[in-house]
């Protein structure tokens, strides 16, 4: 993972990186790859759909060619003629937790995914590639990108209005959240000023974020709909909003999602943001995180506090549900693979995870990513199992110190 080095390294990194903050400042862009993901529950493929560029870079400048988790895809930029690694990130999908649906089964189906690169200052290779629960890659693709190529679409140059709910530091130095309205009318966005406070202010209350503060920017952006609430498709209920999300994605009553992923990120082009939270204006509880794409949940639900930093939990994390049900059928892990997930195991490769927490910080508890038999996670209650629990867990609370200082430390 790379988290631990010599100190000469780092401190002399650190006046590289502070020279070479200022002296791209002013030129930084962004890279921003629009792909369609499609397939069923046999097969997966990856297309590009178009290029943009956007000025200015949010994303993180230490740590640019390593991973810190494997996540269920990866991103790869190298430069086209050395064959060096420029930058690389993982994620995961909305596609395949649909490709393990009755659905998938018997129709294709496509799903909208952006991802934000460092613009390169030399043609470049991207290469996508989605992996399966055994981490085989089922699809891959490579593409090249010219940064002169005329047919990257400039945008951003209007971005909505935003402001900073919660100011650590500089967009360079810390990691950029951008919180988004769902389903708040224009009249509504005082209610919506409200409800983000309250989400920024429930993250940065659990440990470890709230040790992290100045490592933070979360920011509010006015996105107003036409119309309030969600789609609920159960009840008929289509709403107008800006983000088009609904309810009982995959028939599932409860998950709440959008798939309009592309109209999202144009919208808040040229905002300086990284991950997503959006807070849909909702009673009905509901929502979803997914690893580096975006978290949705409702606002208006008795639960939203610990919810919010539950998917958040997900999305920036990359935490995966510690909960599980006895009658599970469906195995979302199997016994001879370790998942990626840094707060579960299938004791394949144990020592990767929370071995040396053992026995005085953590445990070994079994159940958990949905399953009751078969796969572990390292307490009984976690913020990543109930809401009733006010914490995440000593294992959870690692990976999220870990993963936050690899955005923020060399
Ligand atoms: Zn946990």
């Amino acid at each position: 993972m790379n988290l631990f080095r010599p100190m000469f390294k780092r401190a002399f990194l650190y006046c590289a990186l502070v020279l070479s903050a200022a002296s791209l400042a002013a030129q930084d862009r962004t890279l921003r790859v629009n792909y369609v993901f499609a397939g069923n529950s046999r097969e997966s493929h990856i297309y590009v759909d178009d290029l943009n560029v956007i000025d200015g870079w949010a994303g993180r400048r230490v740590n640019l060619k390593d991973l810190y988790l494997e996540g269920n895809g990866q991103i790869l930029m190298t430069d086209a003629g050395t064959g060096d690694t420029l930058y690389r990130n993982a994620f995961s999908t909305l596609f395949q937790e649909w490709q393990n649906t009755e659905e998938a089964t018997r129709t294709d189906c496509s799903f909208e995914n952006v991802f934000l690169l460092p613009m390169p200052k030399a043609p470049a290779n991207v290469t996508v590639t989605l992996t399966d629960n055994y981490n085989s890659v089922v699809a891959k693709l490579t593409h090249q990108v010219n940064p002169d190529d005329i047919l990257i679409r400039p945008v951003g140059q209007n971005p909505p209005k935003w402001s900073y709910i919660h100011h650590g530091g500089s967009t360079s130095d810390c990691i950029d959240v951008v919180i988004l309205p769902e389903g708040y009318t224009s009249d509504q966005m005082d209610k919506f000023y409200k409800d983000a406070e309250t989400a920024v202010s429930s993250i940065l209350s659990h440990a470890p974020f709230d040790r992290f503060r100045d490592r933070f920017n979360f920011m509010a952006v006015e996105l107003p709909s036409v119309q309030s609430d969600a789609s609920n498709p159960k009840t008929g209920d289509w709403k107008n909003t800006a983000l088009a999300s609904n309810y009982s994605t995959f028939y599932s009553d409860r998950y709440l999602t959008t798939k309009r992923v592309r109209q999202m990120h144009d919208l808040i082009a040229g905002v300086p943001y990284e991950h997503i939270i959006i807070l849909a204006n909702c009673d009905v509880y509901g929502g979803g995180g997914i690893f580096n794409s975006y978290t949705l949940t409702t606002a208006n639900h008795k639960d939203f506090k610990p919810v919010v930093v539950h998917e958040f939990g997900h999305s920036f994390g990359g935490l995966a549900d510690e909960y599980f049900y006895d009658d599970q059928y469906e195995q979302y892990y199997n016994s001879q693979t370790e998942p990626w997930e840094p707060n579960l195991t299938t004791k394949v490769d144990f020592s990767s995870k929370w071995e040396d927490m053992i026995p005085e910080k953590a445990g070994l508890y079994e159940g958990g990513g949905y399953m009751s038999k078969g796969v572990w996670r390292g307490a009984s209650d976690c913020r990543m199992r109930t809401n009733a629990c006010k914490v995440f867990c000593p294992v959870c609370q690692r990976s999220l110190e870990r993963i936050i200082r690899f955005y923020t430390e060399e």
